[in-house]
């Protein structure tokens, strides 16, 4: 009694998507653009629509994976009339702005709307490591649980569709945050020829012991005392921030990435927010109230 599943996009996430839910025993209907790319899950047991409106009428929940949100509103604008009493939920990555549009748009149309953000590569898919945010409609989330589970962990966030790609956009900047540190370290490494690969160790440990911040910053942020439990104060760190900086030209290594946290840092202390934490930075960044 598993549900039927339409997956519309076979790009590398899609495929992976239809392939968690044949392998889980849904019924699965699947629709690609380029209809070659349906051949391999055809032959794996997926059922072939050979247009959008075959696919949106062939399960109650249709699973959308494409690009971005402009290739979702071309697929699916042609079908709007048959999308009232259907599930979507709607996997392609995009801003919190664009999800809200794309839950008002399918609201209009009758269509229960879901937004997700994958938080997972393709071969993480149906592993335990895969998660994926969803928001907007409680009931095709609760309804389609078994579905949406077997595609990774499911963590709903709440009826605002905006609430998935905003948490899915604020992890992917954490980590692209993270990504430019390394890139950094690596090229400072590299300048005096260390082997990226006998510095890869050293550089994972720290990492993971700072990663511990993140309490510490989100007790600060919530309660606004920047100045509880701080370790290292902002001044001691803006002026330790100027080593880096030097020593990156001093070593021939573009401080691009690093460059933009030094200025932030000196304001905040000009500001005689010396004495507190880092944390205090999230003032500085919002510029909307
Ligand atoms: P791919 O580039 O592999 O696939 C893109 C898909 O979009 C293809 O099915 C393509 O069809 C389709 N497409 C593009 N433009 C249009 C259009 N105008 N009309 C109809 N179909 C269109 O990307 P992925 O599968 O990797 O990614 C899909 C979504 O998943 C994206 O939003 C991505 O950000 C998100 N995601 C991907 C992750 C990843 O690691 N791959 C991780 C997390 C999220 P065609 O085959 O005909 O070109």
């Amino acid at each position: 009694s598993n549900t039927p599943v339409t997956v519309l996009g076979l790009g590398d996430m899609g495929r992976a998507l239809a392939r968690a839910l044949l392998k889980a025993g849904h019924r699965t209907t699947v629709w690609n653009r380029t209809a070659a790319k349906a051949e391999a899950l055809v032959a794996e047991g997926a059922l072939r629509a050979e247009t959008v409106a075959e696919a949106v009428a062939a399960s109650p929940l249709v699973v959308v994976c494409l690009l971005d949100y402009d290739s979702v509103r071309q697929t699916l604008d042609p079908v709007a009339g048959a999308l009232s009493g259907t599930a979507v939920a709607n996997l392609t990555s995009g801003t919190p702005r664009q999800a809200r549009e794309m839950a008002a748009w399918a609201a209009e149309r009758g269509a229960d709307y879901l937004d997700g953000g994958i938080m997972a590569v393709p071969p993480m898919i149906a592993t335990p490591a895969a998660f994926v945010l969803y928001s907007g409609s409680r009931s095709v989330f609760e309804t389609h649980r078994a579905a949406l589970d077997a595609l990774a962990q499911s963590h709903y966030l709440g009826e605002d569709a905006a609430l998935a790609p905003l948490q899915d956009i604020a992890l992917l900047s954490g980590m692209y945050g993270m990504f430019s540190g390394i890139l950094h370290a690596f090229a400072l490494t590299g300048s005096e020829g260390i082997k990226a690969a006998d510095f890869a160790p050293m550089l994972q440990r720290w990492l993971n012991s700072m990663s511990g911040a993140v309490a510490g910053f989100a007790a600060q942020i919530d309660s606004g005392d920047h100045a509880q439990g701080v370790v290292s104060n902002l001044a001691m760190q803006a002026a330790a921030y100027h080593h880096l900086l030097e020593a990156a030209e001093e070593q021939g290594v573009s401080p691009e990435l690093l460059a933009p946290l030094g200025p932030l840092m000196a304001r905040r202390v000009a500001d005689g927010h010396g004495h507190e934490d880092l944390s205090g930075l999230v003032h500085l960044l919002r510029t909307r109230a």
